[in-house]
């Protein structure tokens, strides 16, 4: 059995489960990012915790303002095209629909595209036949996914924003500076992390999250050791994908020696969710069939990444 510390170290805290805050249009409101009132900004979009994008759901919120949405909603334009194309080939259904895929592509070229047709991905290839492969000795075909490009740091900021929305006030007083990184759009090289921006994702093999959820936990003992363990943690499940990352520039941060402390990320169980329980005695997990993938995401130039997908088959037909 595979071991795991996380629930060790870490308690949840809130979750897209029990939020309660559905979006009301008749009462007064205060921005939770921004701080502006009802009287200041406009409060008409319908702000979700979790962006359509990563699935239909209904998770909306009352303290997010129409300018604060604007801006969240630029980050998660990169997310989108982080995460394409597993939307498109699992046919997970967003806003109102299940989103098309169209590969990164040169100027003389034509993208590879994949619709979601009467339940199964159809893949289009037009003349990028190189970006197929077929291994007949193993029975596998695998495709080279030319995601369109992104900038990191969007991607993280579109992220760290669900868990602030899912964070409690009490706890939110400590992430003052991470409100105020959430909104520098601009290049902000220089910035000075207490954390390194890791985040972690797994991807599942036999499980398929239709609505999306996110989980926000804390850790549970206060640092020892010269040993830190960021406080709050974010997990977002969607679809195949599940995310994990830590929640920057904590106030308890700020007169740390960097120097002193190791950093230690406890990497989230994510392989619970892949395993069926329904009528087995025992389960085999294979963590090596659910690799985890450690990204970098401090980087605010636009990065080109593919994605490999594989599939087996007996014979074809
Ligand atoms: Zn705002």
């Amino acid at each position: 059995m595979h071991k795991t510390t996380f629930f060790d170290k870490y308690e949840i805290i809130s979750s897209t489960e029990n939020f309660k805050g559905k979006f009301n249009i008749a009462i007064d409101k205060i921005c939770k990012f921004c701080r502006k009132t009802s009287k200041e900004n406009t409060f008409k979009n319908i702000p979700h915790v979790i962006p359509e994008l990563l699935g239909k759901n209904n998770y909306t919120s009352n303290d997010e303002c129409d300018n604060c949405n604007k801006l969240f909603g630029e980050y998660e334009t990169d997310l989108a095209n982080y995460i394409s194309p597993y939307q498109t080939l699992i046919g997970q259904k967003t806003k109102n629909k299940i989103p098309n895929f169209q590969s990164r592509k040169d100027i003389n070229e034509k993208s590879t595209t994949i619709k979601y047709i009467n339940g199964n991905p159809n893949i289009n290839f037009h003349d990028n036949l190189s970006d197929l492969h077929h291994d007949f000795l193993n029975k596998q075909i695998s495709i080279n996914l030319k995601k369109k490009k992104f900038i990191p740091i969007n991607v993280y900021k579109s992220l760290v924003k669900i868990g602030l929305s899912l964070c409690p006030t009490n706890e939110l007083k400590e992430y003052t500076k991470t409100i105020e990184w959430l909104a520098q759009k601009d290049n902000y090289e220089e910035i000075i992390y207490d954390i390194p921006l890791n985040l972690f994702r797994t991807r599942f093999t036999n499980k398929h999250y239709e609505k999306p959820f996110a989980t926000l936990y804390k850790r549970k003992l206060e640092i020892t050791n010269n040993i830190y363990e960021p406080k709050l943690c974010l997990v977002v499940c969607s679809g195949v994908l599940v995310f994990q990352l830590f929640i920057p520039f904590c106030y308890e941060t700020e007169n740390m020696n960097p120097e002193k402390y190791n950093l230690v990320n406890e990497i989230y169980p994510a392989f619970l969710h892949n395993l069926d329980f329904k009528g087995k005695e025992k389960i085999n997990i294979k963590p090596s069939e659910l690799p985890i993938i450690k990204y970098d995401m401090k980087y605010y130039k636009q990065v080109e990444e593919d994605e490999l997908i594989k599939f087996s088959y007996e014979k074809i037909e």
